[in-house]
């Protein structure tokens, strides 16, 4: 007996693939409105069985599966199941999305991952979030917002060898902490212009010139009353 040759005696030659399919199967959202034909199997050789499914859902979708995805109960409704839960996490995660979070959440981060850029800075110095800050995002926001809090500023160390704790914290503007850092030349010139573009959203240029503006005390109101 060869394998080449092609069965035409029809399915019932070999065992039925996709056993067990029949109309009224119900998995999760989806319940099995009429079994369908043998098709190419898609991860094994051979055929199985196809259903057409009709979704619970709003939408009462119909759609054709793999009856064994639906026996499995790996696909479990049209798509809005995972639609719904991805709306879902979306929503959590919004609210939670403040700036204010963010900046905790980053400080967190820089304290504690080794894998970050600028790491050697914080973890690697030893620069630790105090227990108080760790544990809870409403600690911090509290202090936050007794100590000059708004949107944009930047929280920052008073010293620089010191962790994050609120004896040593204080928010700052973007430019005053782009002072504060460069009280030291950076050895990598053209790396520390890029980061802190990166940061400020602005192109490296800008960088210079805010940087400029602030050391020889120059505004644009001053420049526009000299005009
Ligand atoms: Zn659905």
């Amino acid at each position: 007996m060869t394998t080449s040759a092609t069965p035409t005696g029809g399915s019932e030659m070999f065992p039925p693939p996709g056993r067990g399919a029949r109309v009224g199967f119900t998995s999760g959202r989806l319940t099995v409105v009429e079994v369908l034909d043998l098709r190419p199997a898609l991860f094994a050789r051979g055929n199985e069985r196809w259903v057409l499914v009709e979704c619970s859902c709003h939408d009462r979708t119909r759609k054709e599966l793999r009856w064994g995805s639906v026996r499995s109960s790996n696909t479990r409704s049209c798509g809005c199941l995972d639609a719904e839960s991805r709306r879902a996490r979306r929503r959590t995660h919004g609210e939670s999305e403040t700036p204010l979070y963010r900046a905790w959440s980053a400080m967190k981060q820089r304290c504690s991952n080794p894998n970050i850029r600028g790491a050697h800075r914080y973890s690697g110095r030893g620069i630790t979030v105090c227990t108080e800050w760790v544990n809870s995002f409403e600690k911090f926001r509290d202090w936050a917002m007794r100590h000059g809090y708004v949107e944009g500023k930047e929280l920052d160390r008073i010293d620089n060898d010191l962790g994050y704790s609120p004896d040593n914290c204080r928010w700052v503007t973007k430019l005053e902490n782009l002072d504060n850092r460069s009280k030291y030349l950076p050895l990598d010139l053209e790396a520390w212009l890029h980061e802190h573009a990166r940061q400020l959203a602005c192109t490296p240029y800008e960088v210079i010139k805010q940087a400029l503006e602030s050391y020889l005390g120059v505004s644009r109101v001053d420049r526009a009353d000299l005009a």
